[in-house]
């Protein structure tokens, strides 16, 4: 659905983006992540033509942005960062004026209409002017434009951001509803607001990608950890008899519990190899997981 190759994009001296190369297929739902400045509106702007790279290729659907930009344009549903939304119309004004943009088909135009409206459950503010609605459901109207005329690919930059605890759980709800018939790519700072909605996510760093992963690969890991309720003398030499054992790290004890980071062969399954030799050597055991990559300790080690 979408193909970028090599993308460009200098702001006078400030670089944005440093060749960056991605794919995203159709029905994914990829959360683009990075810190302020890392170049995400850069390539949003670019991948729906609103902004010329200086290098690279961007395609979507098959249509090339730079030369098909308008018809790349029809086919997706965009919501900005700041929706240029119309304050002193009312919502159904606003959205019928889109759809007369979006070139929808008179006969088409209140089915549509209807169906976006109830999807981003509007339907009981329809004559309300934008301007007095509340901010979730201002973004609730940014998001009823960018689905107006069924789009199969969804970008969306920020779509939560200077939302109340309560509107963002709403907003992210409806972006899991809308992903089911759409491809989904979306911005973001907030890096739970990917756990819980993507497959999968690319981590941009300075205009670069860092990550590019599925996140259930971010979570596979063949390390583990152990805790005993107490000292125990040898431990660390004792878990390296095991097979498919690496490195073994402690770290300083807390509240009389001793932590071991024991690091495993690729594709090993430590566990349960660990609780039987616990249990023979009669360890006071008090925990023992994988030793899972979290998408906190992912992004922190390429932003550092
Ligand atoms: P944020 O999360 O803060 O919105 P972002 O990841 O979307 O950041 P961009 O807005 O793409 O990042 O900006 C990338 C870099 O380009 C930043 O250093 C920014 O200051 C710079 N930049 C963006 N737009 C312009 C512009 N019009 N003129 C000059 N520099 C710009």
């Amino acid at each position: 659905m979408i193909e970028v190759e090599n993308l460009e994009k200098a702001y006078g001296r400030v670089q944005a983006l440093r060749g960056v190369s991605f794919q995203i297929g159709e029905g994914e739902i990829v959360g683009l992540l990075g810190p302020n400045g890392a170049g995400k509106t850069t390539i949003i702007k670019t991948l729906t033509g609103y902004l010329q790279p200086d290098n690279g290729q961007v395609m979507v659907d098959n249509l090339d942005v730079l030369t098909q930009t308008q018809d790349v344009q029809s086919r997706i549903g965009y919501l900005p960062e700041n929706a240029p939304l119309y304050p002193e119309l009312s919502v159904q004004t606003y959205l019928q004026m889109i759809a007369e943009l979006r070139q929808i088909p008179p006969e088409q135009v209140q089915e549509w209409l209807s169906e976006a409206v109830q999807s981003t459950g509007l339907t009981d503010h329809l004559t309300r002017p934008i301007g007095q609605l509340s901010k979730g459901f201002r973004q609730r109207v940014g998001l009823a434009q960018a689905i107006l005329h069924r789009p199969r690919l969804l970008i969306l930059d920020e779509p939560t951001v200077g939302l109340d605890p309560t509107q963002i759980v709403e907003i992210r709800g409806l972006i899991r509803r809308l992903a089911r018939n759409s491809t989904v790519l979306f911005s973001t700072h907030i890096l739970p607001e990917v756990e819980t909605l993507c497959d999968r996510v690319i981590i941009l760093i300075n205009g670069e990608i860092k990550v590019d992963a599925r996140l259930s690969e971010l979570a596979e890991t063949s390390d583990a950890v152990l805790v005993l309720d107490g000292e125990v003398r040898g431990v660390e030499a004792t878990l390296t008899e095991l097979d498919g054992i690496g490195r073994v790290e402690t770290t300083a004890p807390t509240n009389g519990r001793f932590t071991y980071h024991i690091q495993g062969a690729p594709g090993a399954d430590l566990c349960p190899a660990i609780y039987q030799l616990a249990s023979r050597q009669g360890w006071p055991l008090r925990e023992l997981r994988p030793d899972r990559q979290t998408l906190e300790t992912v992004f922190n080690e390429v932003a550092a």
